[in-house]
């Protein structure tokens, strides 16, 4: 039987609508409106396209929010200054600032510089100790790895007592994403085991996953024989294979494959996420959903 797919697509739109809810709510009763800074140096294209996208979804939810352009030439010192001026502001809740940075500006120590309580990528090392801490103390969780976990519980699977299994160890996808499944609580509460390339037999480890998250950036590295079957595959790999014309605009758009072969796993596993469309719709929500708790635990709201 052919596995269900997860839409990371559809699962965002219903997190988005939910916040927009919550936003409205906010302003009517209790005069708060979620403030959101995207910090952008220099004129890379990728970024603008991130930061515009960002801007975007914030509009659109009803925050306030600010896109601050700066040029490739601000000084770090100015740029610090910059971030410390958004860290006093009360009316702004999340500051984001957009990497990669110019060379001749140290990226953590200005990442550092954000008030952990705005830090609404969740990187900062307070809220990375914070995370691994659990409970309530985790303020912040990482976006993608907080979008995982939605699109696991949302899809319906029983996360507690399953074998997850993470392929990828790096601090912003399979580090997160295994803290965030072994904590104890809602959603979570799996017994977790993390592989990479220091692994012997990977493929034993994945056919014992009930749930298997595969971050490595490696096209195709799951082979459908090490699914179990039955289990939720969640593809975060993002790869470029090649190019092909778009059937809407004619341009050349990037021919995109995850870390898994898709069309045969999903003969195997209960439900896939499908690249594009899975994971990656879910991050810039994540970030809204981080913002608005941010403002609501400011304003004191529960
Ligand atoms: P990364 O920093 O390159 O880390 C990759 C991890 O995978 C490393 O821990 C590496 O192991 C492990 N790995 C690589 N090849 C492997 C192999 N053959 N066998 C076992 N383990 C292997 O990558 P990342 O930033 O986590 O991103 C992973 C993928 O997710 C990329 O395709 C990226 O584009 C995508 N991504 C998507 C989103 C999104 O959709 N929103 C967000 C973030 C990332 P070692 O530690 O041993 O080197």
């Amino acid at each position: 039987m052919s596995a269900k797919i997860i839409s990371g697509k559809d699962i965002a739109a219903q997190i988005r609508e939910e916040l927009k809810k919550e936003v409205e709510e906010m302003k009517e009763k209790h005069n708060v409106i979620p403030g959101l800074v995207t910090i952008l140096v220099g004129e890379n294209p990728a970024s603008i396209s991130y930061v515009t996208g960002k801007q975007k979804t914030a509009h659109e939810l009803g925050f306030n929010s600010i896109q601050d352009d700066q040029p490739e030439d601000i000084s770090e010192e100015d740029l610090l200054a910059l971030v410390d001026k958004y860290n006093k502001d009360p009316q702004i809740h999340g500051i984001l600032v957009q990497l990669p940075l110019p060379k001749h500006i140290d990226e953590k120590k200005v990442l550092n510089a954000i008030d952990p309580d705005k830090d609404v990528d969740g990187f900062h090392p307070v809220n990375v100790g914070r995370l691994m801490i659990g409970g309530k103390e985790a303020k912040f969780l990482p976006c993608t790895p907080a979008g995982i976990q939605e699109l696991i519980v949302r899809s319906g699977f029983e996360t507690k007592g399953a074998e997850v299994v993470v392929v990828g160890r790096s601090n912003i996808v399979g580090k997160p994403i295994a803290n965030i499944m072994l904590q104890k609580g809602e959603g979570a509460n799996s017994t977790v085991t993390v592989v990479h390339t220091g692994t012997k037999n990977l493929d034993e480890h994945c056919k014992r996953a009930d749930i298997l998250i595969v971050a490595a950036g490696v096209p195709g590295l799951v082979k459908p024989e090490w699914i179990k079957p039955g289990s939720c595959v969640i593809d975060v790999g993002v790869n470029r294979v090649g190019e092909k014309k778009s059937e809407k605009t004619g341009k050349m758009i990037a021919i995109l494959r995850g870390d898994v072969d898709f069309e045969a796993a999903k003969e195997i596993a209960g439900a896939i996420t499908p690249v594009p469309g899975g994971v990656g719709p879910m991050t810039i929500t994540m970030l809204m959903k981080n913002t608005v708790k941010s403002a609501k635990t400011s304003a004191g709201i529960e």
